[in-house]
C-alpha cells in the first residue's frame, strides 16, 4: 500500500492497509448555520485522500454524515422559530451547493442522525450487556471506568479532559453521573425538542452515539479512516471509541485522522466572533482550481490562518502552471509520492512549480489534486 498517513492514536504515520475497498467517515456538518472554511478544509483533506487511493487502484466508500438533532441545531430553530428539520433541510442545500463547488468528490452517503434511531437504541442495549452504560434520571450514560483505554485516542490526561468535556458542554456538573468524564448515551427530550420512545422514557440521542451507529451501520466494524476537524478528539472521537468498541470487541479505526483549525488573520475562525470566511465567497471571487492551491498550501496537521493574499498567490500559481502545455507523467508520479507522504500537499504544490518552471506540463499531476488546468 502506497499511501503513509499518521495515526493520531498511534502518534506515528503508517500505511493504510486497505486491500479492496478502503472505508473513510468524517465526521459532518450540524446543519444549524453556514459552514465556513474551516469544514470545507477538512472535507477538501478527505477529497485528496480519496482521490489519490483511487488513483492507487484502491475502491474506496466515504461516509459523511449530518448531524440533524442535536443541542446546536434544536437551539438555533428554536431562536428561529422553526422545525429543526426545517433548518437542517435550509443549510444542508446550501452546504451542498458549497462542497461542490469546491470540486469534491461524492461521498457514498450522507446519511442522518435522525435515520439511524434504532441502531443508536441498540448500539445502547449493547453498552448495558457490557456492563458500561447506567441509567439515572431519565438519561443513560456511559460508564467510562469500563473503558480501560479512555483517553487513549486523545492523549490526554485526566484534567485534560476535563478541561474539554466542561467546554464542549459535557455538563461536568451533572449530579446523575457517576465520574464527570461519563457521556450521555441518551437524555430526555425537552417539551419542545423531538422524542423518540424508549426503555427510558422518551428522548433523543447523544451526540457522540449517533456517529458510532451511523460508522458501524455505514462501513462495519473497524473503519480504515475516521476523522474530522482536531477539536473533535475530545470528547467526541474518545467517547465514539470508546462505545464502539464496548458493543462490538473489535478495534473501531485503522486511522484517526485530525486536520488542524483554521483561523482568520491569525484568530481563531468562530461564529461567534463573527470573522467567518465562506468557500463560496472565495470562489466566486476566483475560480475551484485557485481556491484548492489556496488550501492545499497547508499541510492538514497545521493549524493556520487565512490571510486574502493567499488567494491572489494561488491565481498567480494557476496561471503559471497554466502556460506550460503538455503532460509530464514522472511529475505525477513525484506528485504521488508527496500525497503518499501524510498528504504533504505543501510538497506537492511545490513540486509542480519545480516542473513547470522546467517546462514540464502539469496537467495529470495538478488533477490529481482535483486541479483543473
Ligand atoms: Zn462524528
Amino acid at each position: 500500500m502506497s499511501v503513509h498517513l499518521y495515526d493520531s492514536r498511534r502518534r506515528g504515520i503508517f500505511p493504510i492497509e486497505a486491500t479492496n475497498t478502503a472505508t473513510l467517515y468524517s465526521c459532518g456538518i450540524t446543519p444549524y448555520d453556514s459552514a465556513h472554511l474551516g469544514h470545507a478544509f477538512v472535507y477538501l483533506v478527505f477529497d485528496v485522500l480519496v482521490r489519490r487511493l483511487q488513483d492507487d487502484g484502491i475502491a474506496t466508500r466515504l461516509v459523511r454524515n449530518v448531524t440533524d438533532v442535536d443541542d446546536d441545531i434544536l437551539r438555533k430553530a428554536r431562536s428561529l422559530g422553526v422545525h429543526y428539520l426545517d433548518l437542517a433541510a435550509e443549510q444542508m442545500v446550501i452546504f451542498d451547493k458549497a462542497m461542490k463547488s469546491l470540486g469534491l468528490l461524492d461521498a457514498a452517503v450522507e446519511p442522518r442522525a435522525t435515520s439511524a434511531i434504532s441502531e443508536i437504541l441498540s448500539l445502547i442495549d449493547a453498552a448495558f450487556v457490557a456492563g458500561a452504560a447506567y441509567a439515572e434520571g431519565g438519561a443513560v450514560y456511559f460508564d467510562v471506568s469500563r473503558f480501560p483505554d479512555f483517553g487513549e485516542v486523545s492523549g490526554y490526561d485526566r484534567d485534560r479532559m476535563l478541561e474539554l468535556a466542561a467546554e464542549h458542554g459535557g455538563n461536568v456538573d451533572d449530579p446523575n453521573k457517576r465520574d464527570p468524564l461519563d457521556f450521555v448515551l441518551w437524555q430526555p427530550s425537552l417539551p419542545d425538542e423531538p422524542a423518540w420512545e424508549s426503555r427510558w422514557g422518551p428522548g433523543r440521542p447523544g451526540w457522540h452515539i449517533e456517529c458510532s451507529a451511523l460508522a458501524l451501520r455505514e462501513l462495519g466494524e473497524t473503519i480504515d479512516v475516521h476523522g474530522g476537524g482536531r477539536d473533535l478528539i475530545f470528547p467526541h472521537h474518545e467517547c465514539e471509541t470508546a462505545q464502539s468498541e464496548t458493543a462490538t470487541g473489535e478495534p473501531f479505526v485503522r486511522h484517526w485522522l485530525h486536520v488542524g483549525l483554521v483561523g482568520l488573520e491569525g484568530t481563531k475562525m468562530s461564529k461567534s466572533l463573527g470573522n467567518l470566511v465562506f468557500v463560496e465567497d472565495l470562489i466566486a471571487r476566483s475560480e475551484c482550481a485557485a481556491v484548492r492551491i489556496a488550501l492545499l498550501e497547508h499541510h492538514y496537521r497545521d493549524d493556520w490562518s487565512w490571510t486574502d493574499e493567499m488567494l491572489g498567490e494561488a491565481v498567480n500559481r494557476l496561471a503559471s502552471w497554466r502556460s506550460v502545455s503538455g503532460d509530464d507523467l514522472s511529475l505525477l508520479d513525484e506528485v504521488r509520492a508527496c500525497i503518499d507522504n501524510d498528504l504533504d500537499t505543501p510538497g506537492a504544490l511545490r513540486a509542480i512549480d519545480g516542473g513547470v518552471a522546467q517546462g514540464r506540463g502539469a496537467r495529470s499531476a495538478a488533477a490529481l489534486l482535483g486541479i483543473n488546468l
